[in-house]
């Protein structure tokens, strides 16, 4: 029986490495739903050569536009997930590749009607960790992160628990400002920004990963998914992105886990199990012995990368993440319309952590899905206000 599909965000980079590799074995799949925010063009093209039974456009205008186009189809096209009513299981994979705090509520809703998710979504986790997890476990969904640090972490600790482990470090490229001087930072344009060396990836998290922010946002990720303890992650700059994590045993051993820079091999390995052979999909290959002789690490610089000191502050806790993801949510989009300069994305950040209302939003316990709506609007609404405030 064919393996039923659905991907969440399947025009973005994410999306369409997975359509990729489905590609490869497009008669083992049946590609049941795809959604989709405003890419007309792509829309347009997987509608013709996937013909999904549904098709999720969130963008009203464009919805519609599609919506004419291909009313001879007997495709199902929705405005808004919420319309869509799904029975129990249908999917065998979900693929969770919307971008942002957006990604929450259908991941949520694929929970439980899916078998499995490759979960690229890490604003999701971040914000709403505690709900996916309830519902994954109550529903027996298993849930794979995709994310190629978490995804190789996964596979190193396979087995080990907190106390065979003493440290994880998570690498970092470093992004395009790795070398820039620091006195040209005020210069940062978003093209300069978006610009990553290694990965091509959607605007969003190319530009949290010139700051850092995409690092902190993994940390959070990892503390909430993985059963160790927090204070045995570091942050390592490797400017090759080739080795993905390391994690060194209480046992004398140092594992670490290599590979070449292209997602298509932890959302590959996810889909098929690791006994895959990945010669099929096209993947970039690289020589490796040649590439271990150049590869290097290096300590963060705190005062290149200031977003890493956010770090110290427990974000991980509380509501803290919530706040932190919908501030930098409106943080990065303000830069990408060059209404702020790079550097006052961190100093928003450190002034709205000081507004006095923060506690009272940072809350304790686990907020519920409207709890965190509401976390989540107060702490744009109030970035918007500190983002005018300082123009
Ligand atoms: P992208 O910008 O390329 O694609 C985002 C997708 O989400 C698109 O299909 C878009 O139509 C959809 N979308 C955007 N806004 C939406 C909205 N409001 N409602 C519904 N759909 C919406 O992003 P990407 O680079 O593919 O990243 C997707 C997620 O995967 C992010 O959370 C990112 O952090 C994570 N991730 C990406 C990579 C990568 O290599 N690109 C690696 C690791 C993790
Ligand atoms: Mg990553």
């Amino acid at each position: 029986m064919k393996k039923k599909i659905a991907i969440l965000g399947s025009t973005g980079s994410i999306g369409r490495a997975s359509l990729n590799i489905i590609d490869r074995d497009i008669d083992k799949f049946k590609i049941v739903l795809l959604t989709a925010n405003s890419n007309y063009s792509k829309i347009k093209k997987q509608i013709l050569k996937y013909k999904p039974t549904y098709f999720v456009i969130n963008n009203t205008k464009v919805f519609l536009k599609i919506k004419k186009k291909f009313k001879k189809k007997k495709i199902k096209f929705y405005n808004n997930l919420s319309e869509l009513n799904l029975s129990n299981k249908i999917f065998d994979i979900t693929i969770s590749a919307i971008v942002g705090f957006a990604g929450l509520k259908p991941t949520i809703k694929f929970t439980p009607i899916s078998k499995k998710i490759l979960l690229a979504n890490k604003e999701a986790i971040i914000c709403g960790w505690h709900i996916i997890n309830q519902l994954s476990k109550k529903n027996k969904t298993k849930i794979i992160l995709i994310d190629s640090e978490h995804f190789s972490i996964d596979q190193l600790t396979e087995n080990y628990k907190n106390e065979d482990i003493k440290k994880i470090y998570i690498t970092a490229s470093g992004g395009p400002f790795l070398r820039k001087p620091l006195k040209n930072f005020s210069k940062i344009t978003p093209i300069d920004a978006a610009n990553h060396p290694n990965w091509k990836m959607g605007k969003k998290i190319s530009i949290d990963s010139a700051s850092l922010m995409n690092k902190v946002l993994e940390l959070i990720e990892a503390y909430k998914f993985f059963p160790f303890d927090p204070k045995k992650y570091e942050i390592l700059i490797h400017p090759q992105s080739l080795i993905h994590s390391i994690v060194v045993f209480n046992n004398g051993q140092i594992k670490f886990l290599y590979h070449e820079t292209d997602m298509k091999i932890p959302i590959a390995n996810a889909i098929y199990g690791s006994k895959i052979n990945i010669k099929k999909f096209k993947i970039k290959k690289g020589n490796f012995i040649e590439n271990l002789k150049s590869i290097k690490f290096e300590k963060v610089d705190k005062k290149r990368f200031p977003i890493v000191t956010l770090l110290k502050k427990n974000i991980y806790k509380n509501s803290i993440p919530i706040i932190l993801n919908a501030s930098n949510e409106i943080l990065v989009e303000s830069f990408l319309n060059k209404k702020i300069s790079f550097n006052s994305i961190y100093q928003c950040i450190k002034h709205l952590f000081r507004d006095r209302d923060f506690n009272k939003y940072a809350i304790k316990r686990s907020p519920n899905i409207n709890e965190i709506y509401k976390i989540d609007k107060w702490a744009r609404d109030k970035t918007v206000e500190i983002i005018e405030s300082k123009l």
